[in-house]
Protein backbone atom coordinates (compact mmCIF):
# COMPACT_ATOMS: atom_id res chain seq x y z
CA UNK A 1 0.00 0.00 0.00
CA UNK A 2 1.63 3.31 -0.61
CA UNK A 3 1.22 5.86 1.93
CA UNK A 4 -0.61 9.47 0.97
CA UNK A 5 1.29 12.04 3.04
CA UNK A 6 -1.67 14.69 3.92
CA UNK A 7 0.23 18.10 2.98
CA UNK A 8 -1.69 20.86 5.26
CA UNK A 9 0.97 23.19 3.71
CA UNK A 10 -0.25 22.75 0.10
CA UNK A 11 -4.53 22.70 1.00
CA UNK A 12 -3.50 26.32 2.84
CA UNK A 13 -1.85 27.72 -0.19
CA UNK A 14 -4.95 26.30 -2.25
CA UNK A 15 -7.31 27.58 0.47
CA UNK A 16 -5.62 31.50 0.56
CA UNK A 17 -5.04 31.53 -3.22
CA UNK A 18 -9.34 30.57 -3.90
CA UNK A 19 -9.79 33.61 -1.59
CA UNK A 20 -7.99 36.61 -4.23
CA UNK A 21 -10.95 36.14 -6.42
CA UNK A 22 -13.17 37.13 -3.12
CA UNK A 23 -10.86 39.85 -1.80
CA UNK A 24 -11.42 41.28 -5.36
CA UNK A 25 -15.20 41.36 -5.45
CA UNK A 26 -14.54 42.90 -2.04
CA UNK A 27 -12.16 45.23 -2.90
CA UNK A 28 -14.64 46.25 -6.16
CA UNK A 29 -17.24 47.11 -3.32
CA UNK A 30 -14.90 49.40 -1.30
CA UNK A 31 -14.06 46.58 1.52
CA UNK A 32 -10.90 45.33 2.91
CA UNK A 33 -11.37 42.51 5.41
CA UNK A 34 -9.68 43.33 8.86
CA UNK A 35 -8.92 41.16 11.08
CA UNK A 36 -8.07 42.36 14.62
CA UNK A 37 -5.96 40.08 17.03
CA UNK A 38 -6.12 41.12 20.83
CA UNK A 39 -3.21 39.15 23.04
CA UNK A 40 -3.00 39.40 26.48
CA UNK A 41 -0.18 38.72 28.63
CA UNK A 42 3.29 37.24 27.69
CA UNK A 43 2.90 33.63 26.72
CA UNK A 44 5.21 33.18 24.14
CA UNK A 45 3.51 30.10 22.20
CA UNK A 46 0.65 32.92 21.94
CA UNK A 47 2.49 35.81 20.70
CA UNK A 48 3.98 33.71 18.03
CA UNK A 49 0.45 32.04 16.98
CA UNK A 50 -0.87 36.00 16.61
CA UNK A 51 2.23 37.48 14.43
CA UNK A 52 1.47 34.33 12.38
CA UNK A 53 -2.03 35.51 11.98
CA UNK A 54 -1.06 39.30 11.29
CA UNK A 55 1.87 37.94 8.54
CA UNK A 56 -0.76 35.81 6.63
CA UNK A 57 -3.18 39.17 6.82
CA UNK A 58 -0.25 40.96 5.54
CA UNK A 59 0.32 38.11 2.62
CA UNK A 60 -3.41 38.95 1.58
CA UNK A 61 -3.31 42.29 1.38
CA UNK A 62 -5.58 42.02 4.53
CA UNK A 63 -5.94 44.80 7.23
CA UNK A 64 -4.25 43.11 10.97
CA UNK A 65 -4.70 45.16 13.84
CA UNK A 66 -3.04 43.62 16.72
CA UNK A 67 -3.71 44.50 20.00
CA UNK A 68 -1.15 43.73 22.57
CA UNK A 69 -1.99 44.84 26.10
CA UNK A 70 0.04 43.61 29.51
CA UNK A 71 -1.08 40.98 31.59
CA UNK A 72 -2.32 43.21 34.60
CA UNK A 73 -5.04 44.40 31.75
CA UNK A 74 -8.28 44.33 33.63
CA UNK A 75 -11.72 42.36 32.84
CA UNK A 76 -13.41 45.21 32.04
CA UNK A 77 -10.96 47.23 29.92
CA UNK A 78 -10.65 44.18 27.95
CA UNK A 79 -14.69 44.04 27.50
CA UNK A 80 -14.18 48.02 26.56
CA UNK A 81 -11.74 46.86 23.80
CA UNK A 82 -13.98 44.14 22.08
CA UNK A 83 -16.54 47.09 22.23
CA UNK A 84 -14.86 49.22 20.21
CA UNK A 85 -14.03 46.68 17.70
CA UNK A 86 -17.91 45.31 17.74
CA UNK A 87 -18.65 48.97 16.56
CA UNK A 88 -15.41 49.18 14.10
CA UNK A 89 -16.23 49.30 10.51
CA UNK A 90 -13.12 48.39 9.56
CA UNK A 91 -12.84 45.06 11.74
CA UNK A 92 -14.78 42.01 10.64
CA UNK A 93 -12.52 39.53 12.78
CA UNK A 94 -11.98 39.81 16.13
CA UNK A 95 -10.01 37.50 18.08
CA UNK A 96 -8.72 37.02 21.48
CA UNK A 97 -6.04 34.83 21.89
CA UNK A 98 -6.41 32.35 24.91
CA UNK A 99 -5.16 31.76 27.16
CA UNK A 100 -5.80 34.84 29.00
CA UNK A 101 -4.79 35.43 32.43
CA UNK A 102 -6.66 34.29 35.49
CA UNK A 103 -7.93 36.92 36.65
CA UNK A 104 -10.22 37.46 33.43
CA UNK A 105 -13.35 35.26 32.82
CA UNK A 106 -12.46 34.04 28.93
CA UNK A 107 -16.55 33.01 28.53
CA UNK A 108 -17.24 36.76 29.62
CA UNK A 109 -14.77 38.04 26.66
CA UNK A 110 -15.68 35.11 23.89
CA UNK A 111 -19.44 36.00 24.64
CA UNK A 112 -18.91 40.21 24.20
CA UNK A 113 -17.50 39.36 20.81
CA UNK A 114 -19.99 39.99 17.96
CA UNK A 115 -21.14 36.72 16.77
CA UNK A 116 -20.69 38.26 13.21
CA UNK A 117 -17.39 38.95 13.96
CA UNK A 118 -16.28 35.88 15.69
CA UNK A 119 -14.04 34.11 13.07
CA UNK A 120 -12.67 31.65 16.16
CA UNK A 121 -16.39 30.54 16.12
CA UNK A 122 -16.12 30.21 20.16
CA UNK A 123 -19.04 32.08 20.94
CA UNK A 124 -21.77 29.95 22.33
CA UNK A 125 -23.83 31.27 19.50
CA UNK A 126 -21.49 30.07 17.14
CA UNK A 127 -21.12 26.69 18.74
CA UNK A 128 -24.50 26.53 18.94
CA UNK A 129 -24.75 27.13 14.98
CA UNK A 130 -22.22 24.69 14.44
CA UNK A 131 -24.06 22.27 16.67
CA UNK A 132 -27.30 22.14 14.39
CA UNK A 133 -24.95 22.10 10.70
CA UNK A 134 -26.52 25.66 9.96
CA UNK A 135 -22.78 27.36 11.10
CA UNK A 136 -21.94 31.06 10.26
CA UNK A 137 -18.20 30.41 10.40
CA UNK A 138 -16.82 26.43 11.64
CA UNK A 139 -13.25 26.85 14.30
CA UNK A 140 -10.27 27.29 12.23
CA UNK A 141 -8.79 23.92 13.15
CA UNK A 142 -11.63 21.55 13.12
CA UNK A 143 -12.18 23.17 9.80
CA UNK A 144 -8.58 22.82 8.59
CA UNK A 145 -9.02 19.10 9.28
CA UNK A 146 -12.42 18.29 6.78
CA UNK A 147 -11.13 20.22 4.50
CA UNK A 148 -7.77 18.16 4.64
CA UNK A 149 -9.73 15.11 4.88
CA UNK A 150 -12.01 16.53 1.71
CA UNK A 151 -8.89 17.52 -0.36
CA UNK A 152 -7.59 13.99 -0.46
CA UNK A 153 -10.93 12.56 -1.10
CA UNK A 154 -10.69 11.14 2.11
CA UNK A 155 -14.23 9.21 2.28
CA UNK A 156 -16.02 10.00 5.81
CA UNK A 157 -19.66 8.59 5.14
CA UNK A 158 -20.41 6.00 6.85
CA UNK A 159 -17.02 5.51 7.85
CA UNK A 160 -15.48 5.26 12.21
CA UNK A 161 -14.06 8.35 13.35
CA UNK A 162 -12.12 8.48 16.67
CA UNK A 163 -11.77 11.92 18.11
CA UNK A 164 -8.93 11.84 21.05
CA UNK A 165 -9.98 14.57 22.78
CA UNK A 166 -12.58 16.38 24.21
CA UNK A 167 -11.54 20.14 23.52
CA UNK A 168 -13.80 23.13 22.89
CA UNK A 169 -11.13 24.21 20.21
CA UNK A 170 -10.16 20.84 18.58
CA UNK A 171 -12.15 17.46 19.89
CA UNK A 172 -15.76 18.74 20.36
CA UNK A 173 -15.83 20.61 17.46
CA UNK A 174 -13.98 17.84 14.70
CA UNK A 175 -16.71 15.10 16.39
CA UNK A 176 -19.65 18.05 15.78
CA UNK A 177 -18.84 18.62 12.54
CA UNK A 178 -18.09 15.05 10.91
CA UNK A 179 -21.36 13.84 12.10
CA UNK A 180 -23.37 16.10 10.60
CA UNK A 181 -25.23 15.68 7.43
CA UNK A 182 -23.30 16.55 3.93
CA UNK A 183 -20.06 15.95 2.17
CA UNK A 184 -16.96 15.70 4.05
CA UNK A 185 -19.23 14.59 6.93
CA UNK A 186 -21.67 11.59 7.54
CA UNK A 187 -19.18 10.02 9.65
CA UNK A 188 -19.64 7.78 12.86
CA UNK A 189 -18.16 9.41 15.37
CA UNK A 190 -16.41 8.02 18.91
CA UNK A 191 -14.91 10.78 21.20
CA UNK A 192 -12.26 9.51 23.60
CA UNK A 193 -10.94 11.40 26.52
CA UNK A 194 -8.91 10.42 29.88
CA UNK A 195 -11.50 8.70 31.28
CA UNK A 196 -12.40 6.35 28.38
CA UNK A 197 -11.52 2.81 28.54
CA UNK A 198 -9.93 0.42 26.23
CA UNK A 199 -8.43 3.52 24.48
CA UNK A 200 -6.34 1.58 22.28
CA UNK A 201 -9.21 -0.60 21.09
CA UNK A 202 -11.50 2.16 20.77
CA UNK A 203 -8.57 3.14 18.52
CA UNK A 204 -7.98 0.20 16.51
CA UNK A 205 -11.40 0.65 15.29
CA UNK A 206 -10.94 3.52 13.72
CA UNK A 207 -11.35 4.46 9.82
CA UNK A 208 -9.79 7.31 10.54
CA UNK A 209 -8.20 8.35 13.69
CA UNK A 210 -7.88 12.09 14.97
CA UNK A 211 -5.36 12.86 17.81
CA UNK A 212 -5.86 15.84 19.76
CA UNK A 213 -4.64 15.16 22.94
CA UNK A 214 -1.54 17.28 23.86
CA UNK A 215 1.15 14.43 24.21
CA UNK A 216 4.07 13.67 22.28
CA UNK A 217 4.01 10.66 20.51
CA UNK A 218 1.00 9.31 22.26
CA UNK A 219 -0.73 7.16 19.25
CA UNK A 220 1.45 4.23 18.66
CA UNK A 221 1.33 2.00 16.11
CA UNK A 222 -0.07 -0.87 17.77
CA UNK A 223 -2.96 1.46 18.34
CA UNK A 224 -3.73 1.89 14.84
CA UNK A 225 -5.69 0.03 12.45
CA UNK A 226 -4.09 -1.09 8.80
CA UNK A 227 -4.91 0.85 6.06
CA UNK A 228 -6.58 4.06 8.42
CA UNK A 229 -5.82 7.47 7.99
CA UNK A 230 -4.56 9.46 10.60
CA UNK A 231 -4.64 13.23 11.05
CA UNK A 232 -2.45 14.55 14.10
CA UNK A 233 -3.45 17.65 15.40
CA UNK A 234 -0.69 17.80 18.25
CA UNK A 235 1.42 20.28 18.34
CA UNK A 236 3.97 19.82 21.45
CA UNK A 237 7.37 21.07 22.19
CA UNK A 238 9.58 19.06 22.71
CA UNK A 239 13.48 19.44 24.29
CA UNK A 240 15.99 19.24 21.73
CA UNK A 241 19.89 20.08 22.57
CA UNK A 242 20.50 19.99 19.06
CA UNK A 243 18.00 22.79 17.70
CA UNK A 244 18.88 26.16 18.13
CA UNK A 245 15.65 26.95 19.99
CA UNK A 246 16.38 24.41 22.34
CA UNK A 247 12.71 22.52 21.07
CA UNK A 248 11.27 20.85 18.42
CA UNK A 249 7.69 20.46 17.69
CA UNK A 250 6.47 16.77 17.54
CA UNK A 251 2.97 15.41 17.00
CA UNK A 252 0.65 13.43 19.21
CA UNK A 253 1.22 10.39 16.78
CA UNK A 254 4.50 8.27 16.77
CA UNK A 255 4.66 9.36 12.90
CA UNK A 256 7.82 7.34 11.76
CA UNK A 257 6.32 4.21 13.76
CA UNK A 258 2.75 4.36 12.52
CA UNK A 259 3.39 5.75 8.87
CA UNK A 260 4.63 2.09 7.47
CA UNK A 261 0.95 1.12 8.59
CA UNK A 262 -1.97 3.67 7.49
CA UNK A 263 -2.90 4.30 3.82
CA UNK A 264 -2.77 8.38 4.54
CA UNK A 265 -1.46 10.44 7.49
CA UNK A 266 -0.88 13.87 8.37
CA UNK A 267 2.11 14.54 9.76
CA UNK A 268 3.04 17.46 12.68
CA UNK A 269 4.13 19.86 11.78
CA UNK A 270 3.04 20.19 8.04
CA UNK A 271 -0.44 19.02 8.51
CA UNK A 272 -3.09 20.68 10.54
CA UNK A 273 -1.34 23.59 11.38
CA UNK A 274 -0.92 25.29 8.31
CA UNK A 275 -4.73 24.84 7.72
CA UNK A 276 -5.92 26.64 10.85
CA UNK A 277 -4.37 30.06 9.64
CA UNK A 278 -5.75 29.47 6.04
CA UNK A 279 -9.54 28.95 7.66
CA UNK A 280 -8.97 32.02 9.97
CA UNK A 281 -8.66 33.68 7.08
CA UNK A 282 -11.11 32.44 4.81
CA UNK A 283 -13.52 33.03 7.71
CA UNK A 284 -12.52 36.78 8.39
CA UNK A 285 -13.14 37.20 4.66
CA UNK A 286 -16.41 35.24 4.94
CA UNK A 287 -17.00 37.61 7.59
CA UNK A 288 -16.43 41.03 5.76
CA UNK A 289 -19.12 39.51 2.83
CA UNK A 290 -21.67 39.18 5.63
CA UNK A 291 -21.00 42.85 6.72
CA UNK A 292 -22.53 43.49 3.14
CA UNK A 293 -25.60 42.28 4.19
CA UNK A 294 -26.01 42.95 7.64
P1 LIG B 1 -6.48 20.12 25.63
O1 LIG B 1 -7.46 21.21 25.83
O2 LIG B 1 -5.35 19.93 26.58
O3 LIG B 1 -7.31 18.76 25.54
C1 LIG B 1 -6.65 17.53 25.50
C2 LIG B 1 -7.68 16.43 25.45
O4 LIG B 1 -6.98 15.19 25.44
C3 LIG B 1 -8.61 16.40 26.67
O5 LIG B 1 -9.92 16.16 26.25
C4 LIG B 1 -8.07 15.26 27.50
O6 LIG B 1 -9.05 14.54 28.21
C5 LIG B 1 -7.49 14.35 26.45
N1 LIG B 1 -6.45 13.51 27.02
C6 LIG B 1 -5.39 13.91 27.74
N2 LIG B 1 -4.66 12.85 28.13
C7 LIG B 1 -5.28 11.76 27.63
C8 LIG B 1 -5.02 10.38 27.68
N3 LIG B 1 -3.95 9.88 28.33
N4 LIG B 1 -5.87 9.55 27.06
C9 LIG B 1 -6.94 10.02 26.40
N5 LIG B 1 -7.25 11.34 26.30
C10 LIG B 1 -6.41 12.18 26.92
O7 LIG B 1 -5.79 20.22 24.20
P2 LIG B 1 -6.28 20.87 22.82
O8 LIG B 1 -6.32 22.34 22.96
O9 LIG B 1 -7.45 20.15 22.29
O10 LIG B 1 -5.02 20.52 21.90
C11 LIG B 1 -4.62 19.20 21.66
C12 LIG B 1 -3.33 19.21 20.86
O11 LIG B 1 -3.58 19.86 19.61
C13 LIG B 1 -2.19 20.01 21.52
O12 LIG B 1 -0.96 19.41 21.18
C14 LIG B 1 -2.29 21.37 20.86
O13 LIG B 1 -1.06 22.06 20.84
C15 LIG B 1 -2.72 20.97 19.46
N6 LIG B 1 -3.44 22.02 18.74
C16 LIG B 1 -3.01 22.29 17.48
C17 LIG B 1 -3.66 23.24 16.75
C18 LIG B 1 -3.21 23.52 15.35
O14 LIG B 1 -3.50 24.52 14.80
N7 LIG B 1 -2.51 22.62 14.74
C19 LIG B 1 -4.75 23.95 17.28
C20 LIG B 1 -5.18 23.62 18.56
C21 LIG B 1 -4.51 22.65 19.29
P3 LIG B 1 -9.90 15.18 29.44
O15 LIG B 1 -10.90 16.09 28.79
O16 LIG B 1 -10.50 14.01 30.08
O17 LIG B 1 -8.91 15.93 30.29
Amino acid sequence: MSLRLINGRDVAAQVTEALNDRLQVLRAQGINPGLAVVVVGDDPASHVYVRMKGKACDRMGMLSRTHILPSSTSEDDLLSLIDSLNADAEIHGILCQLPLPSHIDERKVIERIDPYKDVDAFHPYNVGRMLIGDPLFLPATPAGIQRLLVSYEVETRGKHVVVLGRSNIVGKPIASILMQKGEGADATVTVAHSRSTDLEGLCRRADILIAAVGIPLFVKADMVKEGAVVIDVGTNRVDDPASDKGYRLVGDVDFDNVKGKVAAISPSPGGVGPMTIAMLMENTVKAAEMSLGH
